[in-house]
């Protein structure tokens, strides 16, 4: 089988041309007589690499100079431990639960404090995204936590919630690079790389330097972001490999117009999909209009087996890992930069197809 289109919420597509490149210099990096893989993190080979890939992210998302960059391991999923062990001075953080990687970050905060829910869209199965106003933000609360795009739910905050002057923590995992945003609204901004940037190992923390240095004494090590700000993210071998690849995908996402241009082709390869699905009488999309990620697009046929048979059908046809989260059921195409528009055509000349038989 060739190259198929993989609609995997993540790990998940990685673009071809960058897979091709990670090949060639595989073995002998740039005269080096070695692979990244077998390198010295401290190294001066290494040390060009993660210098040049942490400016092109920081070109890319346009990250003023009063935001350190960390590139950490542990997925996005450590972060929901080391944001309240960072942040939480007061021992009060206010979270926004709408869907089930806020919900576990809102669960691991209440370990470490005071952490409150102040909206949540369970009542809807995460079908939209609550309202945010600054009034229902708790005076002293040190951080409000919200989840930008909600990967298992195929939903996106319409606009950045004004939290007032609270330091707004957003996890980006899922859509981050994929259009451009404003740093400056937020405190910190962590992501999981292996959905939108690069494979998984590495994970990317953008935060305003004045919130270094205040976590909690028992914080670890490892966890506490000044260690990591003050090493300029070598206090320990850094995930060597992933970073690599992440600034293959950088460089990649530059030449092809930076994030202004993500965005467009995100939102175009969005509407093919979205349109098809509001005119269709088998699929429906599962999220308010309002709300719809750009990333992740859920929907539902309303039979069990026949979104079974959908998905094995798609599957044989070449467009593969179209099974909505387990959590939920249905069907979820995850349409990153790397997935292409005639990938998102196909699969909906396919779909207009199983429609028509079934
Ligand atoms: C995938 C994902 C996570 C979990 O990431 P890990 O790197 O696996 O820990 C958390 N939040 C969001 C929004 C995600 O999409």
């Amino acid at each position: 089988m060739g190259r198929v289109y993989n609609f995997s919420a993540g790990p998940s597509m990685l673009p071809l041309e960058v897979l091709k490149q990670a090949a060639d210099e595989m073995t002998d990096y740039n005269g080096s007589g070695m692979s990244v893989l077998e390198m010295s993190h401290r190294s001066p080979v290494y040390d060009a690499i993660i210098k040049q890939t942490e400016a092109d992210f920081r070109q890319l998302m346009n990250i003023p100079d009063n935001y350190k960059v960390l590139f950490l391991q542990g997925g996005a999923s450590t972060q929901f431990a080391a944001v309240p062990l960072n942040l939480m001075k007061t021992g009060k953080a206010d979270y926004v639960v709408s869907g089930q990687f806020s919900g576990k970050a809102f669960k691991e905060a209440k370990k470490y404090g005071d952490a409150k829910c102040i909206a949540t869209s369970e009542d809807k199965t995460f079908s939209y995204i609550p309202e945010i106003t600054p009034d229902m933000v708790r005076e002293d609360a040190d951080y409000v936590h919200i989840c930008y795009n909600n990967t298992i739910f195929g939903t996106k905050f319409p606009e950045i919630p004004n939290v007032g002057d609270k330091v707004l923590v957003a996890d980006m995992s899922s859509c981050i690079t994929s259009e451009p945003i404003d740093v400056t609204r937020f405190g910190v901004i962590y992501a999981g790389a292996q959905k939108n940037m690069a494979p998984a190992g590495l994970t990317v923390v953008i935060i305003r330097e004045d919130l270094l240095g205040s976590a909690r004494e028992e914080t670890p090590t490892m966890l506490d972001y000044k260690t990591m700000a003050d090493n300029d993210s070598m206090y320990n071998t850094p995930p060597c490999y992933a970073i690599y690849m992440a600034g293959l995908v950088y460089k990649w996402a530059l030449k092809n117009g930076g994030l202004t241009a993500m965005k467009e082709r995100n939102e175009k390869k969005a509407a093919i999909l979205y349109d098809f699905l509001d005119s269709s009488k088998l699929f429906k999309s599962t999220v308010e209009k309002k709300y719809r990620s750009i990333m992740n697009v859920c929907f539902v046929t309303g039979d069990a087996e026949l979104d079974k048979k959908f998905c094995k059908e798609a599957a044989e046809a070449g467009f593969v890992n179209l099974k909505g989260h387990r959590s939920v059921g249905g069907m979820r195409a995850s349409i990153y930069n790397a997935m292409p528009q005639e990938g998102v055509e196909k699969l909906v000349a396919f779909m207009k197809d199983f429609e028509k038989n079934n």
